[in-house]
């Protein structure tokens, strides 16, 4: 890989702690999913090195957070433009870790990038208030001060997009960071943190520790010198952090799974709804938090929709990311293919009918033919469960009150989306369904100027946009008294 690089020295295997490369003895091997060929043998670092680095953030805190708002924007701002200078390096990089296409990838590292670039204009904006007072001789103030030190804990799926939407707010409020990302993909978290040290980051400031997650997970959240944590991953480890982070009452950010709707209405333009099906359950070869995990669709469509959609997912090109025209990768693991494997050989057990796919692609390794799926009912574990891969499950409903009745039946609230082209519909649903983030005629909801987040067990807090870096940030209330 290192080969194939413009820029070699992005790719680095050691933890980066205090501006240091730190190595260690313990390592393990990360891979491409496509192929199983072994790409590097990383650090494998555990609770001392987290603490390492906990030290490394709290001493950095101090200069950090007196820094002015353009300052900080003034690197975010370098740190962003280097990304897209080393655009290609790292789009191979992301996409050789993780599996998915290279045009995605490079559209990954542009949008990583943008939350860079958002927060340290944002840094410069969070401007606190003055109330006006209660009492004649004085007067109230509300400042907004940095937390301290942030844990950052990040999945495989987006490797470098959920680092810059933690570390981007995070260092634009001031506060310094210990990240530690999937253990699947940390060749471009490292590489972030090469072009993070030339944009001007101080030592310490942020630093990335990989290994063995549980203990530095616990390492972090026993710590009382951190004092926020931001996660995103599965809701069983986010429940499992939260709880952890409870005995220090640590401020808490939580992007954890979703079971996302995609309803059809009978007045939904069909020809768009299939654009948005694709975009928004084939990206990332449907692993992502926001892609669609059940298809409803109305009774006089339901035909159509499904037929239009098989077709065009019979003509998805599946192959290795580098591959020209590549359009859907491998799955991310053995243990997820199972999973894909498990939901589909559930949902025929129970009567559902394959369209297409319904099996491993004749590629092998983790790769999964795309799938569409019809007859799926709510008994079946991929109703219940996101299924994480590309397969399309689609469901009938009669009435609007059942669509959104089914589409509220879970557990989750992250996203949702439906398509319909009556005015007072759009309202009405939009309004009712119990989610973070909704798409109206749209498939494609992620962008760093909107607040990005989950309700119910999808999790807590927003990422991106105006309201991100609140979740960085306490208010202070200051009375000046005896003016
Ligand atoms: P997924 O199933 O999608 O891999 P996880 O929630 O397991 O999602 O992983 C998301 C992130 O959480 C990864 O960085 C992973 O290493 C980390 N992680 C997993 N288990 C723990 C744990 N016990 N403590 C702290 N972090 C963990």
């Amino acid at each position: 890989l290192q080969s194939r690089l413009q820029f070699p020295q992005l790719l680095q295997t050691e933890s980066y702690i205090q501006g240091h490369w730190t190595s260690s003895d313990a390592r393990y091997a990360v891979t491409n999913p496509a192929s199983g060929e072994v790409l590097a043998q990383v650090a494998k670092s555990g609770a001392p090195q987290a603490l390492d680095a906990v030290d490394a953030a709290a001493t950095a805190l101090v200069q950090w957070r007196s820094t002015t708002g353009k300052e900080r924007a003034g690197v975010l701002r370098r740190w962003a433009d280097l990304m897209l200078h080393h655009q290609d390096d790292l789009a191979l990089i992301l996409c050789t870790e993780q599996g998915k296409p290279l045009a995605e990838a490079r559209g990954e590292v542009a949008y990583a990038a943008s939350f860079l670039e958002w927060f340290g204009e944002e840094a410069k904006r969070a401007n606190g208030d003055v109330i006006p007072s209660h009492k004649a001789d004085a007067r109230v103030l509300v400042l907004k001060q940095p937390v301290g030190v942030v844990a950052a804990i990040t999945p495989w799926n987006f490797p470098l997009a959920m680092v810059t939407r933690k570390v981007g707010p995070a260092l634009a409020a001031g506060c310094t960071v210990v990240l530690k990302p999937s253990e699947e993909t940390p060749l471009s978290a490292h590489a972030l943190a090469v072009l993070g040290e030339l944009a001007g980051v101080p030592a310490g400031v942020l630093n990335v520790v990989s290994g063995d997650a549980q203990a530095i997970g616990e390492a972090w959240m026993q710590s009382p010198v951190v004092r926020k944590l931001s996660f995103t991953g599965s809701t069983r480890i986010g429940k499992l952090l939260m709880g952890q982070a409870a005995h220090t009452l640590k401020k808490v950010s939580l992007e954890l799974g979703g079971n996302a709707p995609f309803i059809v209405f009978d007045d939904a333009d069909i020809d768009a709804a299939v654009d948005g099906a694709m975009a928004s359950k084939f990206r990332n070869t449907g692993q992502t938090c926001v892609c669609v995990n059940r298809f409803l669709v109305q009774d006089a469509v339901f035909e159509a929709f499904t037929q239009k959609l098989a077709q065009r997912v019979r003509a998805l090109k599946v192959a290795p990311a580098t591959e020209v025209g590549a359009e859907q990768g491998p799955l991310i693991n053995t243990a997820a293919l199972a999973k894909v494997e498990r939901h589909v050989a559930d949902a025929v057990a129970q009567g559902a009918q394959v369209l297409c796919g319904g099996q491993r692609h004749a590629l092998g390794g983790t790769f999964y033919a795309p799938t569409v799926i019809t007859g799926a009912t709510t008994d079946m574990q991929m109703a219940q469960e996101e299924t994480f891969g590309p397969v399309a499950a689609c469901y009938r409903f009669t009435t609007e009150a059942q669509a959104i009745a089914l589409a509220n039946d879970t557990p989750f609230g992250l996203s949702a989306y439906f398509y319909s082209r009556d005015l007072a519909r759009v309202w009405a649903v939009a309004e009712q369904l119990e989610c973070g983030i909704v798409g109206v005629n749209e498939g494609i909801i992620s962008t760093e100027i909107a607040p990005f987040g989950g309700v119910k067990e999808s999790g807590q807090g927003r990422e991106g946009s105006q309201y991100g870096i609140d979740d960085y940030m306490e208010l202070k209330y200051v009375l000046m008294g005896g003016l």
